[in-house]
């Protein structure tokens, strides 16, 4: 539910409304925008008496809403949410690009990939030091010791950095070293490590399951927010489809869709989503073009020899292209 206060309403009446919603054991999440100051009840409705709460001097309207996630919710916070990360902010007034190879390899591997992105102006590097692969044979990523080489990276460059966490331990970790966690395609229902990155501060980026439906990565969302971590942008990285000819299916209709239904950010990996390079660069300006605050590209200085997803990285030059193409996308959506 959420109570629309009258512009008059003022500090007090706000005050006396949330006071009347918490003593019934309710919590109240208070919107402050220009226009208008929105009051989000999350808990037990019918410990309220809302007849008396419209007739209330300060409130404007209540209204309902009927959707499982609330914190994520437009209606609890119609302005659009924007967070800083490191030194950069990722939200509606810039275009974030995080790129990076898929996992951390080596400190060198690091350090050359960071200058590469920097200069072509990256503002978030990437990389796995958790890599939840299909096969358990697989390169399953440096764990502590990537960790330590993005913070290297990151120290020398000043990039911020992101990291995909697949346990609670990996987050214990990871919180000593980097600027925002990454949950992974694979473990958007996980709800146990929602709820532990949910008690953490970083920022958070929530990649869409790969069978998910929006409101299903809403609620995960929700999952996050509901312990006090606020701080999330959803990443469309591709959903199942029959189609075979790219890794996934890239739903670019998700972004438009969650811009109605969420003031979070929405980030667009299309590197993930087609696991081919040559489709990257197009996609990535549609994605901007219809309106995405960020891009997730993945970027290796060898892609022959990457350790994983070398098919769908792009070379340093292929990304220094793939900037300067996407720069009057940006400008054109308001972000250059
Ligand atoms: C990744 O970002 O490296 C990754 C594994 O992505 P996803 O979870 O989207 O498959
Ligand atoms: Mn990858």
């Amino acid at each position: 539910m959420i109570i629309v206060l009258k512009q008059s309403a003022g500090e007090n009446g706000l005050n006396r409304v949330v006071e009347h919603i918490e003593k019934e054991g309710l919590s109240t999440h208070i919107s402050q925008g220009t226009e208008v100051t929105i009051v989000g009840v999350v808990g037990d409705k019918s410990r309220l008496d809302i007849d008396r709460l419209k007739a209330s001097p300060f409130v404007e309207r209540v209204i309902a809403v009927t959707e499982s996630y609330k914190l994520a919710n437009h209606k609890f916070h119609p302005e659009p949410t924007s967070f800083k990360v490191k030194n950069t902010s990722i939200g509606p007034d810039n275009l974030t690009v995080m790129a990076g190879p898929c996992a951390v390899e080596s400190l060198e591997q690091m350090l050359t990939i960071a200058r590469a992105v920097k200069k072509s102006g990256a503002t978030i590097l990437r990389g796995g030091a958790y890599k939840p692969r299909t096969s358990p044979y697989s390169f399953q990523g440096l764990e502590e010791d990537g960790l330590k080489y993005l913070k290297a990276a990151s120290d020398e460059t000043g990039l911020a950095t992101i990291c995909e966490v697949t346990s609670a331990h990996a987050i214990e970790s990871a919180v000593k070293y980097v600027d925002m966690l990454q949950v992974g395609a694979r473990n958007m229902q996980n709800f146990e490590l929602l709820k532990e990155i949910g008690k953490s501060s970083l920022p958070v980026l929530l990649k869409r399951g790969m069978s998910a439906t929006i409101d299903e990565w809403l609620n995960a969302a929700e999952y996050i927010m509901s312990e006090g971590n606020t701080n999330i942008a959803l990443c469309e990285r591709g959903i199942r489809t029959f189609e075979t000819s790219t890794r996934n299916t890239l739903d670019l209709s998700a972004v438009l869709v969650l811009k109605e239904k969420t003031h979070l950010p929405v980030i667009v990996d299309p590197s993930h989503a087609t696991g081919v390079r040559n489709y990257v660069t197009p996609l990535s300006k549609a994605a901007v073009a219809c309106g995405a605050d960020g891009l997730m590209i993945e970027v290796h200085n060898d892609p022959e020899h990457a350790l994983s997803d070398g098919p769908q990285s792009l070379t340093f030059d292929q990304f220094d292209e793939a900037m300067e193409a996407l720069a009057p996308y940006a400008k054109l959506s308001g972000r250059g």
